[in-house]
């Protein structure tokens, strides 16, 4: 008798030791969460094993930061933002990230390169903020690098961050390479893009056979060098559209060669998602569905994605997110709107 009642004991005791493993078990998919920051950008991947990234925070203030670290820590129930992409030095991509270290701890920091001077479009006390943030252990990206995320459980998919842009340069380029490059038989050029968005990083996540596309605001001239010569991100299942949606960038050459089967638009009410952008979305042969983070109250409702693909409709808005989900085998996605309880089904091609 008295054995049999220590076995107890034993199994009980087993049984609450493993019993909030069980329910704190990492994610078995893929998430990617397009956080609303009214036309700025955060978008933030969890692998399968845990391990996050955040590439970009918004801009500056309380509300990028909190709804960011809402979704971090609330939604996806992270303890730390592992790793962390400033794709440019533009306020609306890295003016969150101080408030936000502040809210959850952030432990790798990646950029494109710190400018030895500023040029006018990119203010000091950003750049002097995020210097505060990250105490001198910023890495500068490079085309060809890996973000290394923790390996993914085993029987998932394998993933890859790979980097195909930054600091003006694509992936094969040496620097000093020229902006404008005639390349290819729909090559139209706009003038020199100056300001900091032609230096973003852009990055291509795979996982299995799932692929990924973030080009942070990459503009016109750059994206043709990503598709010519050489289609540099191959077929993609799913393009954060370039610069949240803006007509300078999204050149039609770009978003052919990446053909993309889900386009998602982190634009804001009157900021991005732009009217030929959208019809150049539209017009892709593979392409099944946009979705918006905003409407955008400029444009009529045939330069919109149905409300059902929107997460926010009004102007006065709850920066509701919107959630991407694929499957541990790379082969099929969700893509959802918590807020609306709407969720869709996609394959990967
Ligand atoms: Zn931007």
């Amino acid at each position: 008798m008295k054995r049999n009642y220590s076995l107890y004991i034993v199994l009980l005791a087993a049984l609450l030791l493993f019993r909030p493993a069980m329910i704190q078990a990492a994610p078995k998919t893929l998430d990617i969460y397009f956080i609303d920051v009214e036309g700025g950008a955060a978008t933030l991947i969890v692998a399968p094993s845990g391990e996050s990234l955040l590439i970009d925070s918004g801009f500056p203030g309380e509300r990028d930061a909190g709804r960011i670290a809402r979704v971090a820590l609330d939604v996806a129930s992270l303890k730390q933002i592992d790793h962390y992409i400033t794709t440019h030095w533009h306020q609306d991509h890295v003016g969150g990230i101080p408030k936000l270290s502040q809210l959850i701890p952030v432990k790798h920091f990646y950029d494109h390169g710190l400018p030895a001077t500023l040029p006018q479009d990119i203010r000091p006390e950003s750049i002097d903020a995020y210097k505060q943030t990250v105490q001198g252990k910023s890495v500068a990206l490079k085309p060809g690098d890996l973000i290394k995320l923790e390996s993914t459980p085993k029987n998932s998919a394998t993933l890859k961050i790979l980097v195909l842009a930054a600091n003006g340069l694509v992936l094969g380029e040496q620097p000093g390479a020229p902006q404008i490059k005639v390349c290819g038989p729909n090559f139209a050029a706009l003038p020199e893009d100056k300001s900091d968005n032609a230096n973003s990083v852009g990055i291509l996540l795979s996982f299995g056979r799932f692929k990924f596309f973030d080009g942070g605001d990459l503009t016109w001239n750059v994206e043709n060098r990503l598709a010519c010569p050489r289609n540099l991100a191959g077929a993609v299942d799913v393009y954060q559209v370039d610069h949240h949606g803006v007509d300078n960038s999204n050149n039609p050459v770009l978003i052919s060669a990446l053909n993309p089967r889900v386009a998602i638009i982190n634009s804001g009410p009157r900021k991005g998602g732009e009217a030929r952008t959208f019809a150049t979305l539209k017009g892709m042969k593979d392409l099944q569905a946009i979705y918006q983070l905003h409407r955008n109250l400029r444009t009529t409702a045939k330069d919109n994605a149905p409300s059902d693909f929107v997460a926010n409709d009004e102007e006065a808005c709850h920066g509701e997110f919107i959630k991407l989900s694929v499957d541990a085998n790379g082969k099929s996605y969700q893509v959802s709107i918590p807020s609306k309880q709407i969720s869709r089904a996609y394959q990967t091609r």
